[in-house]
């Protein structure tokens, strides 16, 4: 492509929201064949609010808030910035907390003051907290998976002390634009760290066929690159739903005239920095995730799907004009 047409194309991607910062991803944008979005802050809002507290026995409400708002206050996630807005707005106790860090893109763990004890929280999917061999009640948070909450597991000293559930709002257009992507014949491909059931309910909701969950932020780049390679994604990635791994159905010939299709990253940076990396056209969307916008090749300034649809646009009008 010549560089004027690629510069016009840049200037009117800028004026429409998306702020190009690799000009090669301008050129391939048109060559999507395959979509892989992030939910938390993709499709969803990500700004999450705290729905449900089901402490344990021997737990109060206010108490398991406290110590899992202590915790989540040394945490950058949206879902923790939800934890601790409730246990602030309900005057919750925080103890202090220490040695907090993040535990593999799936929750945090720390220390935390407790009657005059330290006492060692883990907090974060469900999972997480099975691997690390704590024992959860059976069919812990189901009902609430399946209404699309995202499940935050609590444990201190080992044993489960209760259940948060945290509802993200999809948002508004979010189906609108799987929707127009689909009808260019790109494959839309959800991966998230989130619940199976989380994840069912929320592509469910923006018309979404093949998504996968439970996959950790490393893992995520890997299905990346797994899907640029056309490999089936890994059967631990908690495919869904019945087997996964099948194409979401394609609007026509549109995606096979275009010849090798690329594969396209939309992420709100959140864990996403490895998956965009990994895409061959990355986009960033959502406030504030300064990490994303330094890994991606297109900033969505507008916050929504569309821009990727627009995007392709704009790739597909401006290489017309130089051919
Ligand atoms: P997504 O893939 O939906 O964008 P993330 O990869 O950011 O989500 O996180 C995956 C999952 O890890 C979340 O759904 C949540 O269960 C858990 N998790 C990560 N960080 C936290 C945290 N600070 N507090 C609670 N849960 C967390
Ligand atoms: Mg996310």
């Amino acid at each position: 492509a010549t560089p004027t047409a690629i510069m016009v194309g840049t200037g009117q991607g800028a004026r429409a929201g998306m702020l190009v910062k690799n000009a090669e991803a301008l050129e391939l944008a048109e060559r999507i064949a395959v979509l892989a979005v992030d939910k938390t802050g993709t499709l969803t809002e990500g700004r999450p609010a705290l729905t449900d507290v089901e402490p344990a026995a021997e737990w109060t409400r206010a108490r398991l808030l406290g110590v899992a708002a202590a915790l989540e206050q040394g945490s950058a996630h949206p879902i923790a910035a939800a934890v601790v807005a409730a246990a602030k707005a309900e005057a919750a106790a925080l103890p202090a907390a220490a040695a907090v860090r993040a535990v593999g893109g799936m929750g945090v763990e720390g220390r935390v003051e407790m009657d005059g004890a330290s006492r060692a929280v883990l907090l974060g999917a469900p999972r997480l907290l099975a691997g690390r061999g704590v024992a959860l009640p059976a069919a812990t948070g189901e009902a609430l998976a399946a209404a699309g909450r995202t499940l935050v597991a609590v444990a201190v000293d080992g044993v489960f002390a209760g259940l948060l559930g945290v509802a993200d709002r999809v948002r508004a257009d979010s189906a609108a634009a799987v929707a127009r992507l689909q009808a260019k014949g790109v494959r839309v491909v959800m991966l998230t760290g989130d619940h199976p059931a989380t994840a069912a309910a929320i592509a469910a909701q923006t018309g979404i066929a093949e998504w996968h969950a439970g996959v950790l932020p490393a893992d995520k780049a890997a299905a990346v690159a797994a899907l640029r390679d056309g490999r089936t994604l890994a059967a631990e990635a908690e495919p869904g739903p019945a087997g996964g791994g099948q194409p979401a159905e394609t609007a026509g010939g549109e995606e096979r005239s275009r010849g090798k299709g690329h594969v396209g990253m939309a992420g709100d940076g959140i864990n996403d920095a490895p998956a965009l990396a990994a895409a061959d056209v990355s986009f960033a969307i959502g406030v504030g995730a300064d990490v994303a916008v330094e890994a991606a090749d297109i900033t969505l300034v507008r916050n929504s799907l569309h821009g990727v649809a627009d995007a392709i646009d704009l790739s597909r009008a401006t290489l017309a004009k130089i051919r």
